[in-house]
């Protein structure tokens, strides 16, 4: 990618002269093109979505426009919404810093669940800007609305950055917060601008007007230089032809890694999941050692190290002191660690959104940077490599929300009866909000009275609705191994997983062991260790039908679309070597099986093509199509690979036939499963395009999943079924 030189636009003449006194204090002459724009758009009075990449300059698109109004009235209160606590922190840092250049008596304050309750009248009386998160608006404002009546009554703009993070469950969740955010705003008489900024998606515009129910205008022409930049795409080689199998992805990132290190040149690596961040860092950290570069040089960075920590390393990394850091996606979102050389990013990231971003952590003014993605084996890394056109072309996927999912608003309905009573006739989504109401009256939670429906409950709703996927009580991690200490914590999902008995935990490089998991009291208690293993945990799951809401008999297979109870008990672990990756031993995992209501789509084979194979083949094509649906489904859905699930049976107790289950892993159901109940056809063409084009001999990662998993026949038996599920004939369907 070429050099790009700036684009400047003008500072509006009506702008506050204190304003445009510190500008040129901190070095600031001209605005960049699209900070321009935007201002001149929000003094137009237009709400407005910004998309530019990583450090352009973006935070002053709604910095300015809002120390301009308090500026020229106290009064004004503005709203500033991050997704993660983590992110506010660091952008009150850089507000109260141009605040000090000012040198006018603008309040910035940061409320969150760690804001001390001493602070917190003064804060919601006054506090100028209040910087926030959605989690925290939704049980710590709005229920609480008439304590901060000042900031209602006042309240002219709300900031709502990182506007593509709001996608799929998270995304449902907050177009209702703004909705009771509106509604509130409307009661004390306010009407508040909204100022969106995002990274590139294919539709930011759609996303925030649909999160907004408002019009938004999109400034994305960004005027911020940048130097050249190359973005390497790395597939490892094949190891195992006939398998089809290639070198490891993190090995391969190792090296890379390695390379950067030995030249000094300051990388970032992201890592797809915690663990591998973890054994990572212990591989850059053994390579650091040998090359004698200390290892406070080298480090890691995730959730579940402990705040102090990472504000530790985010300001090694902008002081140049750390060389090198291994993350996972916590560092992907715009905490402030200035601007690196090199992103190595180890395994494709799950969508085209999150790998720009990613890469977007290299790049430098003036200097050369690059980004390199390493495939993994994983089928849909190996589509993205296949079909670099996919990534670099002009449509990157759409942020995706449903906030009429029926559990989501109605959740969110019960908040907003208990913060102001509705009235008759007031809307709140979509038309069926009256039946609703109706609903909630014949279950004693509301009473209408006088054309009024008021809240009737004793419970305080809001706490018991969490707005993440991951659920909010976390186990504590103890290390026992002199005294006593917290060492980090884990979401309770993931407990199960990482935290079981005798399983082996890495935090920051060192190994722990786990002693004893409590998860009633959700205390894990760990040793410190030195093994030459990791673990990895396996889980058992069972999927019952509860409600079938559509169904179709397509002839050559059956799909419906229902109601389902997923049941998950972690069964038994492995104990896996570090580095060559060799299986050296196993134990059981005594826990309880946890229990997930949700929705899903479903695929049942028709007994004319159960009879043609052997109860063995059948259960290795069916698991070769789960692992296929389940890799390509996030290609169509534009989510988070990890929102859905899938599970294969041979003789589903429900359907009685061999069936395919893919759910939504979230309580009730996001609309995905409805999704593909509508595109089963798309989905069913891509797993056998892809399954077709890899050039195994009889099943690999990079397809239908590793031969020991699937066994022998599963290639086969797919193509097979997928030939038949779209009546069409094939050279291996007529094999057989
Ligand atoms: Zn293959």
């Amino acid at each position: 990618m070429p050099p790009r030189s700036a684009k400047y636009g003008e500072i509006p003449d009506e702008i506050d002269h204190r304003l445009v006194k510190a500008l040129k204090e901190r070095g600031i002459e001209r605005l960049y093109s699209h900070q321009s724009e935007a201002l001149k758009a929000v003094l137009a009075g237009e709400n407005i979505v910004v998309v530019t990449p990583t450090a352009s300059g973006k935070t002053l698109t709604y910095n300015l426009p809002v120390l301009d109004s308090i500026l020229k009235d106290s009064s004004t209160r503005a709203m500033y919404i991050f997704p993660t606590k983590a992110l506010s922190q660091d952008q009150v840092t850089e507000v109260h810093e141009f605040i000090n250049t000012i040198g006018e008596d603008i309040k910035t304050y940061t409320y969150d669940g760690d804001t001390p309750s001493s602070a917190r009248r003064i804060i919601r009386s006054a506090g100028h800007i209040i910087v926030t998160n959605p989690d925290m608006l939704h049980t710590g404002i709005l229920p609480h609305h008439t304590k901060w009546m000042r900031l209602f009554e006042n309240l002219k703009y709300v900031v709502v950055d990182e506007l593509h993070s709001y996608r799929g469950v998270f995304g449902s969740h907050f177009a209702n917060v703004i909705r009771r955010l509106k509604r509130i705003c409307k009661y004390y008489g306010s009407s508040p601008q909204f100022l969106f900024a995002s990274a590139t998606i294919a539709n930011p515009q759609e996303l925030a007007a649909r999160i907004l129910d408002d019009d938004v205008s999109c400034i994305d022409d960004n005027g911020a230089p940048c130097g050249s930049k190359h973005f390497i795409f790395y597939n490892p080689p094949v190891v195992n032809k006939e398998l089809g199998i290639r070198r490891s992805s993190i090995l391969e990132t190792k090296s890379i890694g390695e390379l950067f290190i030995a030249n000094k040149v300051q990388s970032i690596i992201f890592a797809r999941s915690r663990l591998n961040t973890e054994i990572l860092l212990t591989y850059m950290r053994e390579a650091a050692k040998a090359r004698h570069i200390p290892m406070d040089a080298i480090r890691g960075y995730r959730g579940g190290y402990l705040p102090r920590q990472r504000r530790e390393i985010e300001e090694g990394l902008r002081k140049g002191e750390v060389l090198s850091v291994v993350s996972t996606n916590a560092l992907e979102l715009g905490i402030d660690i200035g601007r690196l050389d090199v992103a190595i990013i180890s395994g494709y990231p799950g969508s085209v959104a999150s790998t720009w971003q990613q890469a977007g952590r290299a790049g430098r003014r003036s200097s050369t940077s690059a980004a390199i993605l390493v495939g993994t084996s994983s089928p849909l890394d190996q589509y993205i490599m296949a079909n670099p056109e996919y990534f670099f072309g002009s449509s990157p996927e759409s942020g995706f929300i449903n906030p009429d999912n029926l559990i989501i608003l109605l959740s969110h309905i019960k908040c907003a009866a208990f913060e102001l009573p509705f009235v008759d006739g007031e809307k709140f989504g979509p038309d069926t909000f009256i039946e609703i109401l109706q609903f909630l009256e014949e279950e004693r939670i509301l009473r209408h009275v006088g054309g009024k429906w008021y809240w009737m409950c004793e419970a305080f709703p809001a706490e018991q609705i969490s707005l993440r996927t991951a659920s909010t009580d976390n186990v504590v991690i103890i290390d026992t191994t002199k005294e006593a200490r917290v060492i980090g914590e884990v979401d309770r999902f993931g407990a199960f997983t990482m935290l079981h008995d005798e399983a082996i935990y890495i935090h920051e490089g060192q190994q722990y062991y786990v002693e004893r998991f409590d998860y009633k009291e959700k205390k894990a208690y760990v040793k410190q260790v030195d093994v030459d293993y990791y673990t990895d945990a396996e889980l058992a799951v069972s999927v019952r039908v509860m409600d079938v809401f559509k169904e179709e008999n397509q002839e050559s297979f059956i799909k419906a679309f229902g109601e389902v109870v997923v049941t998950a008990v972690p069964t038994i672990f492995k104990k896996i070597k570090l580095h060559t990756h060799e299986n050296v031993g196993w134990g059981h995992i005594h826990l309880p099986e946890q229990e997930l209501h949700t929705t899903a789509f479903w695929l049942t084979i028709p007994e004319e093509f159960e009879e043609s194979f052997s109860k063995e083949e059948l259960q290795s094509g069916l698991l070769a199509v789960a692992n296929l649906f389940v890799n390509i489904a996030p290609l169509y859905l534009m989510c988070d690979p990890a929102d859905i699930k899938v599970f294969a049976e041979v003789r589903s107790p429900f359907t009685e036939r061999p069936t395919i289950y893919l759910y939504d892993k979230y309580p009730g159901g996001i609309g995905l499963a409805e999704k593909l109940y509508s595109i089963e056809e798309l989905l069913i063409e891509a797993a056998l395009d892809l399954t077709k084009a890899c050039q195994c001999e009889a099943g690999c990662p990079s397809c239908v999943g590793p031969l020991n998993e699937i066994g022998q026949s599963g290639k086969r038996v797919a193509i097979a079924l997928l030939n038949n599920i779209l009546n069409r004939e094939d050279m291996y369907g007529s094999e057989r």
